[in-house]
């Protein structure tokens, strides 16, 4: 299974690509998790990614394409990935295009996940995570059963930096701008599937499940 989950900020991929992930055994590989982590840690990648993340800008392609392409390396990936997140620039797909083939694979299928900007700011706005592994929650769509707490491991909720209204702002234009040209990128190679990510989070995964069988990825 090599997939790829497209769409603006809060449409639920992140909440369809672990789903899917647990499901198949392949890995999640969000790039906004992983640069949530080293920025975490204070490592190198953190550092020089913290600027362009708190603003809503996209941190550059070529250090974005270090990240994946080391992390489609790992023994885990062997087998399959759903990308979430990445990539979010023409040049971003070229270069994913480009590790694949090294690595004698190839994209089976782009997911582009579509809902009006209302629905988007709404998720965005009532999204809450968990401080130790990242599980997502929405304080209406997806309450946690302790409030403020994590259902898996009990760690603390909080809400992420760049969903406060004016980052959200950014990142929708950012959105528009840079990724939303990847449609006809994929469009013409074949591999773009839409689903509508407006309905509730089963409805969203039976299509997801529909469009992956429909593509013959499983
Ligand atoms: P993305 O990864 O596309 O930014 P997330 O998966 O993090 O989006 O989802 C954004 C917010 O919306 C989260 O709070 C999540 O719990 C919630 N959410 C995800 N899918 C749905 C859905 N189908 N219906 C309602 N809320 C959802
Ligand atoms: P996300 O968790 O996918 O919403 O990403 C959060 C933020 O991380 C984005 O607003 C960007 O600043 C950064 N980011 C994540 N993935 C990428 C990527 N593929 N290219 C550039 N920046 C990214």
């Amino acid at each position: 299974m090599n997939v790829v989950f497209l769409g603006p900020p809060g449409a639920g991929k992140g909440t369809q690509a672990r789903r899917l992930a647990e499901r198949y055994r392949v890995p999640q590989i969000a790039t906004g998790d992983i640069l949530r982590e080293a920025m975490a840690s204070g490592s190198e990648l953190g550092r020089r990614a913290k600027a362009y993340y708190d603003r809503g800008e996209l941190v550059p392609d070529e250090v974005m394409l270090e990240v994946v392409a080391n992390r489609l390396r790992q023994p885990d990936a062997s087998g399959g990935f759903v990308l979430d997140g990445f990539p979010r620039t023409v040049p971003q797909a070229e270069g994913l295009d480009r590790v694949l083939a090294q690595l004698g694979r190839r994209l089976e299928v782009a997911v582009l996940f579509q809902a009006p900007r209302e629905v988007l700011v709404r998720r965005l706005s009532g999204r809450w995570v968990c401080r130790a592994r990242g599980h997502v929650y929405h304080e209406v769509y997806r309450p946690p059963q302790v409030p403020g707490r994590c259902d898996h491991d009990g760690s603390e909720l909080v809400q992420r930096e760049d969903d406060r209204p004016e980052t959200v702002e950014r990142r929708l234009e950012v959105y528009e701008r840079q990724t939303a040209p990847l449609v006809e990128y994929y469009r013409k190679r074949g591999l773009l599937h839409s689903v509508d990510a407006s309905g509730d989070e089963e409805e969203v995964s039976r299509q997801v499940e529909a469009v992956l069988r429909q593509a013959g990825v499983v």
